[in-house]
C-alpha cells in the first residue's frame, strides 16, 4: 500500500508525533505493507519515523536538504526500505545525474535496500517538453514529467553500472541568460534602496491634495470579464489570423468602453481592464528579458484550473515599458484617476519555475527593479496611482515556520524595492486570501499606501488581525465576494463596512470588492457594482447627516 504523507514534514509536535504513532501502530498491525512517501522537505523526527511499522520509507532528497545528515544520524533500520527521492517534482531543472549517483553511493552506506524514485509528485510539472519549441540551450536544460522519469531510469542504469555515465555536455552552460548590466545594478543595491523616506503620514497628505478623492474611495481590483469575444480575438492574433494594430485597436475599444462604464457607474479610482492580458503572470513573463513561456506547459493550480508557469532562465531585465501604453491610454479618456496594474515579484516567482544557479531573492530583486522602472514610466505619463498585486505572497511561505524570516525578509524586501516611487504616488497593493493573523507583521513592514483584500467570507477573521496590530494606513476589504455569482445587496456589504469601521477609521476604508472581476459575467458585474456604489452613497450621506 502507497501511503502519501506529505504533512510528515512539517513542524509537528511531540503530540503529533505520538498520534502518528499510535495511528500507524494500528494500521501496520492490519497485515499489509506500507510503502510511506513523504514530501517537500525533509521530516524532523526522523528516529520516530523509523520505528513506525511501515515496509518502506521515501524522503526527499532535493527539496528535503536536511534528509540526508538526518539519515547519517540515525542510522536507518535494516529491515526497512529507503526510497530515495533524487528527481525533482516541483522545478524544472535537469538532474545532475552525477551528483546523484555520489548521493545514492552515500546513502547506500546506511541501508541496503534501496529503491528510487522522484522526489515528489509530477503533477507540479508539465508533462512532456515534446510540444514545446523552446530555445535549444534551454531546452537542453530542462526537465518536464516524463523527462523525469528518463531520468530516474537512467540514474538507475548508471548506478547499477549497466550504462556509463554520459559527459557533461553544454547542459549546463552557466552564461545563458547573463545580463552584466542586471548583475552590476544588483550588486549596487544599498539599504536605502529598500526603504521609503518619506513616511506614510506625509505622503498621505501630499496624496490626498492630488486625488481629492470623496470618503469611501470606490475602485475594483483590476480585471473585468474576459469574454469568450476577448479570448478569441487574442487567438485570432496569436496564431497570425489578425494583424498587432488590430488587436491592439480592440483592446482601445474595450478599454475605452469600461472607462465610460466606470464613469457611468460613478466608480472613484478606475482601471483599464487588464483585457490585453491572459494570465497575471504570464503576461509579464512575455514583456520580460531571461523568462521563457510555454506553448502547452499546463499544470493544475487548483481544482479544474491550470495554468502555465513562465520559467525564470536568466536575469531578468525589461526593454520597454510593458503595460504603459493601455495604462495611459485609458487615462488619457478620464479626469479620474487610473491605476496602473502590475504582478508582483514574489507572484512572479511563486507561480513560475524559478532558476535555481542564483539565490532567489536575487531573481526576486531583478524583477522588482523592473517594476520600479515601470513605476517611473507611470510617474512621467502622470499616473497617480499604482497597484501591485501580491496574491501569492502567503502562498510562497516555506513550510516550515523556522524558515519564515527568511522568506518574508526578501519578499518585503522585494515589495519595498519595486515600489519606490515619488511620495505624491499613492501605491496599493492586492492580496486575496483571509488569514493575516500569521503574517501581520509581515505586512505591515511593506511601505504600501492602501492594502485591499479579501474579506467577505471571512469578515471578522482579518479586521482582528490588523486590529491587533494598530493598522494606521488605509484598507479595502473586499464586500463583493467575486468567487460567486451571487450578487451581493446593499445590506450584506453594510454589514462587513459596519463591523469594519469599529476597527478602522473612515478616512482609510475603501469600498471595492475582494478580487478581480476576470471570472465574473457582465452581468453580474454591473449589478453588483452598482451596489457597492450606492453603499459608498449611504455612507457618505450618514456622515453628512450626522449618523455615521
Ligand atoms: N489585478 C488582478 C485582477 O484583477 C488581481 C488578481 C488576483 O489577485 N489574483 O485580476
Ligand atoms: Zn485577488
Amino acid at each position: 500500500m502507497h501511503i502519501d504523507e506529505p504533512a510528515f514534514v512539517l513542524e509537528l509536535s511531540r503530540e503529533e508525533i505520538e498520534w502518528i504513532k499510535e495511528v500507524y501502530g494500528r494500521l501496520g498491525s492490519q497485515g499489509c505493507d506500507i510503502n510511506l512517501f513523504t514530501y517537500y522537505d525533509s521530516v524532523d523526527f526522523l528516529k520516530d519515523l523509523y520505528e513506525l511499522p511501515i515496509k518502506a520509507i521515501g524522503l526527499d532528497f532535493v527539496n528535503g536538504k536536511k534528509n540526508l545528515a538526518g539519515i547519517k544520524k540515525h542510522d536507518f533500520p535494516e529491515e526497512k526500505t529507503l526510497i530515495a527521492g533524487v528527481v525533482d517534482g516541483r522545478n524544472i531543472w535537469r538532474t545532475d545525474i552525477s551528483k546523484t549517483i555520489g548521493l545514492l553511493q552515500e546513502l547506500s552506506r546506511h541501508t541496503e535496500k534501496l529503491v528510487i524514485s522522484n522526489a515528489c509528485p509530477l503533477c507540479h510539472l508539465p508533462v512532456t517538453l515534446k510540444l514545446e519549441q523552446l530555445d535549444r540551450k534551454l531546452l537542453e536544460r530542462i526537465a518536464f514529467a516524463e523527462e523525469r522519469l528518463v531520468e530516474l531510469k537512467l540514474i538507475a542504469q548508471i548506478y547499477e553500472g549497466n550504462k556509463r555515465e554520459v559527459e557533461k555536455e553544454e547542459e549546463f552552460i552557466i552564461d545563458f541568460g547573463v545580463n552584466p548590466k542586471v548583475r552590476e545594478r544588483i550588486k549596487k543595491l544599498k539599504d536605502e534602496d529598500f526603504k521609503k523616506f518619506v513616511p506614510y503620514a506625509e505622503r498621505l497628505k501630499k496624496q490626498k491634495k492630488i486625488l481629492n478623492l470623496a470618503v469611501f474611495p470606490t475602485t475594483t481590483i483590476g480585471s473585468f470579464p474576459q469574454t469568450k469575444e476577448i479570448r478569441s480575438k487574442r487567438a485570432e492574433f496569436k496564431t497570425g489570423k489578425i494583424a498587432e494594430e488590430k488587436y491592439a485597436s480592440f483592446i482601445r475599444e474595450k478599454i475605452t468602453n469600461l472607462i465610460r462604464f466606470q464613469e457611468d457607474l460613478g466608480l472613484d479610482v478606475l482601471v483599464h481592464g487588464e483585457f490585453e492580458r491572459t494570465d497575471m503572470v504570464e503576461f509579464f513573463a512575455q514583456k520580460l528579458n531571461g523568462i521563457a513561456t510555454t506553448k502547452d506547459g499546463w499544470i493544475v493550480s487548483y481544482g479544474t484550473r491550470v495554468y502555465r508557469p513562465p520559467i525564470i532562465y536568466g536575469d531578468v531585465s525589461r526593454s520597454n515599458s510593458m503595460t504603459l501604453e493601455e495604462i495611459s491610454f485609458a487615462q488619457s479618456l478620464t479626469k479620474k484617476p487610473v491605476k496602473g496594474m502590475m504582478t508582483g515579484p514574489v507572484t512572479i516567482i511563486a507561480w513560475s519555475f524559478v532558476r535555481n544557479d542564483i539565490p532567489i531573492y536575487e531573481v526576486s530583486y531583478q524583477i522588482a527593479l523592473c517594476l520600479q522602472d515601470e513605476i517611473k514610466d507611470y510617474e512621467r505619463e502622470d499616473i497617480k496611482i499604482v497597484q501591485i498585486d501580491e496574491p501569492a505572497f502567503r502562498e510562497k511561505a516555506p513550510i516550515k515556520k523556522r524558515n519564515w524570516n527568511e522568506y518574508f525578509g526578501w519578499a518585503v524586501k522585494s515589495f519595498n524595492l519595486a515600489s519606490q516611487s515619488k511620495p505624491e504616488t499613492q501605491i496599493h497593493t492586492h492580496m486575496c486570501y483571509s488569514e493575516f493573523g500569521e503574517i501581520i507583521e509581515h505586512i505591515l513592514k511593506m511601505d504600501f499606501d492602501v492594502i485591499t483584500i479579501e474579506a467577505s467570507r471571512s469578515k471578522g477573521g482579518v479586521i482582528n488581525s490588523f486590529q491587533d496590530v494598530g493598522f494606521k494606513r488605509q484598507i479595502g476589504l473586499g464586500v463583493w465576494d467575486i468567487h460567486s455569482p451571487t450578487i451581493p445587496d446593499i445590506r450584506d456589504m453594510m454589514e462587513i463596512v459596519e463591523k469594519a469601521l469599529k476597527v478602522f477609521p473612515k478616512e482609510n476604508f475603501w469600498i471595492n470588492p475582494d478580487c478581480g472581476l476576470k471570472t465574473r459575467g457582465w452581468e453580474e458585474t454591473k449589478a453588483a457594482l452598482r451596489n457597492l456604489v450606492e453603499l459608498a452613497k449611504r455612507l457618505r450621506e450618514e456622515i453628512r447627516d450626522g449618523t455615521g
